[in-house]
């Protein structure tokens, strides 16, 4: 038996009907958002305020005016999502807040995803597709839609070598890719079982035909891709971002893949999300998806059911199960 939770906690979104369930089975009131996007921040600071517990989205801003709204009685920040770059972390650790994430239970998901972009993006999937919907007449030739071959010695750049990196290369194996990755301190073991080559970025960009990054955003990985890095990748090669949109500057990329700077991109997050740069939409060759790298049924479960739990903890005086650490 937990001890009885203290104070309310709130949802900023409708949460699945398995999260609901959970949430029900929890001791103390909880008030939940009738939208399944999220709130509007006037909604959220309304009702944020008296709160003990926030389970939140990562387009939810948590910084010091949601703090001040929320008042001394908020001891948790649970976020549905491991990227947690939308939270001060400090001024919540300033005010003895508990900042908690939802690692683990997206990998394979995001990685699939990261996949299924490298190989669309390598075999102009999308640009093809829209051409058969034209109408346009056609009939096999040699040189229709040729794209990078994935599987034939390809070498895959891995930018953030963590639990999703890692995902990422483990598919990359089976389609016996090459892959190099930057230094990390969490790859380990598995890294040198999957034969991965750790190269100085600049190195990377070099050598990859296709770069994947997978590093949180940060301020050292904030515009980590620019112009600089994007003419060191080359003609022909392949940029994937389901990390996080501000580690590539935006316009810069766009402008590359107009002139051919390199061949392809796909992209899962923006700069500015939801706006989409406006000459990345006129591109061909590039494949733009609205922030879905988790959506898997399963895996949404999972990432709210962590959520619930890491709020359901610290409201018990228990030690939450995924903290971040400031
Ligand atoms: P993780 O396990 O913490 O891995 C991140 C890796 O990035 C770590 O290995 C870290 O190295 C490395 N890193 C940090 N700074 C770097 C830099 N400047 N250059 C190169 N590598 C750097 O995190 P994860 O669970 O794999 O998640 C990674 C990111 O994916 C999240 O932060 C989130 O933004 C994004 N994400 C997106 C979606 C989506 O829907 N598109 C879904 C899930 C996650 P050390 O080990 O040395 O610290």
């Amino acid at each position: 038996m937990s001890t009885p939770t203290q104070g309310r906690l709130h949802v900023s979104f409708r949460p699945s009907d398995r999260a609901h369930q959970a949430l029900e089975t929890l001791p103390g009131p909880v008030t939940c958002a009738a939208d399944p996007s999220g709130q509007t921040r006037a909604e959220l600071l309304s009702d944020v305020r008296g709160a003990a517990a926030l389970v939140c989205l990562l387009t939810d801003r948590v910084d010091a005016e949601l703090l001040d709204a929320a008042g001394p009685s908020l001891r948790i920040v649970a976020n549905m999502a491991v990227g947690h770059d939308n939270i001060d972390v400090a001024a919540c650790a300033a005010r003895g807040i508990t900042v908690t994430n939802t690692p683990g239970v997206l990998d394979e998901a995001t990685a699939d995803l990261a996949f299924a972009l490298l190989l669309a993006t390598s075999r102009r999937v999308v640009e093809a597709d829209a051409f058969v919907r034209s109408g346009e007449p056609w009939s096999w030739r040699p040189d229709l839609f040729v794209g990078l071959d994935v599987s034939s010695g390809a070498t895959l750049g891995i930018v953030g070598l963590g639990r999703i990196g890692l995902a990422m290369a483990r598919r990359a194996r089976a389609f016996d890719m090459r892959i190099v990755a930057t230094p990390s301190r969490s790859a380990g073991e598995e890294a040198a079982r999957l034969g991965i080559e750790t190269l100085p970025l600049p190195d990377l960009l070099v050598t990859s035909d296709v770069v994947s990054l997978h590093c949180p955003l940060t301020p050292e990985t904030r515009h980590l891709i620019g112009a600089e890095e994007l003419r060191q990748m080359g003609p022909g090669s392949v940029l994937v971002n389901t990390a996080r949109g501000p580690i590539v500057d935006e316009a810069a990329l766009a402008a590359a893949l107009a002139d051919g700077t390199i061949g392809a991109a796909g992209l899962d997050v923006f700069e500015d999300e939801p706006a989409v740069h406006p000459d990345l939409l006129a591109l061909p060759n590039v494949v733009l998806l609205p922030h879905i790298g988790s959506a898997g049924r399963a895996t949404r479960d999972r990432m709210a059911m962590l959520a619930i739990d890491n709020a359901r903890a610290v409201l018990a005086g228990e030690p939450a199960p995924t903290p971040v650490h400031p």
